[in-house]
């Protein structure tokens, strides 16, 4: 964690931001960032109660981001949640696909029901919230949608072979929307994180000092990352400062190497 106040952006101030599982973990850190901005946040989670304490606790902070419980695996009912974003401001401007599940199965323990709900659940809703993005930003000639990857298959870290699987095809979907949408003015990057130490994850992996001192023995960093690095560089992302970079990996993971 560093001290240094969160870079900002003044053409952030007043957009309207659409961040998927924002209730908890990196997506609590992207709706304060993107709060702190002033920008106009709609968020949706399953989790029900930490999405209305988050909204409730960042109220007392100025306009409260609004909240709207929502399973992304319905599609329709995702497309729903952003059309209500759609319909605020100036329409929507930065879409953050960032709801995501990593629980761990061994490869023989797989069943076809369990591939389907990983699928759907790491990628699937990605598609689909870009797609229905898309046909509101194209109208407009502008946008910024921010994927997320992991570099879990790049290492790879074990007993995760769907979920590595759809976060390695999140570069391929990436890429693809960035090119079927750049000459439209609508840029699309991913976001890998490496190790970043939320409470889910110091709640089943990081569980002891000895544990996230391995893990940050493989950064060049050798510190622990949190939320908030992820933040900086999906604010990044969303900024116009970002113009000239779409169809790209911005890996945040202290070096791993
Ligand atoms: P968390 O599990 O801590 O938070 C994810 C949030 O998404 C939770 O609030 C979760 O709710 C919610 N969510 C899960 N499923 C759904 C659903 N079907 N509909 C709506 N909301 C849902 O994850 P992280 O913050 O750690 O991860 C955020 C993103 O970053 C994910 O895409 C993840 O794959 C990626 N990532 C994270 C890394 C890390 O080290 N933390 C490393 C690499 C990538 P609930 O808690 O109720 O399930």
């Amino acid at each position: 964690m560093t001290d240094t106040p969160l870079a900002r952006y003044a053409d952030l101030v007043g957009r309207t931001v659409f961040v998927s599982g924002g209730a908890t973990g990196i997506g609590a850190d992207l709706v304060t960032a993107f709060h702190g901005q002033g920008a106009d946040v709609v968020f949706v989670d399953i989790d029900a109660e930490g999405g209305e304490a988050l909204r409730d606790r960042l109220a007392s902070q100025g306009d409260a981001p609004l909240f709207l419980p929502c399973d992304v695996t319905d599609t329709p009912a995702l497309r729903e949640a952003m059309a209500t974003a759609e319909g605020r401001g100036g329409g929507l401007d930065v879409l953050i696909n960032n709801a995501g599940n990593d629980t761990r199965m061994p490869l023989g323990d797989v069943t076809e029901g369990d591939w389907a709900r990983i699928l759907d659940v790491n990628l699937k809703h990605q598609f689909f919230a870009a797609q229905t993005a898309c046909g509101w930003m194209r109208a407009r000639g502008r946008g910024s949608i921010v994927n997320f990857g992991s570099v879990a298959p790049e290492i790879p870290v074990g007993n995760l072979a769907v979920y590595n699987a759809c976060k390695a095809a999140v570069r391929g979907l990436t890429r693809s929307i960035a090119k079927d949408m750049g000459g439209h003015g609508i840029r699309c990057n991913a976001i890998l994180p490496g190790a970043i130490l939320t409470p889910r994850q110091r709640a089943l992996w990081y569980t002891d000092q000895s544990a996230i001192d391995a893990m940050t023995a493989l950064q060049c960093l050798p510190r622990e990352l949190c939320g908030r690095d992820v933040a900086e560089m999906a604010l990044f992302l969303a900024s116009d400062v970002s113009a000239a970079c779409t169809a790209q990996d911005f890996i945040v993971d202290g070096g791993i190497v």
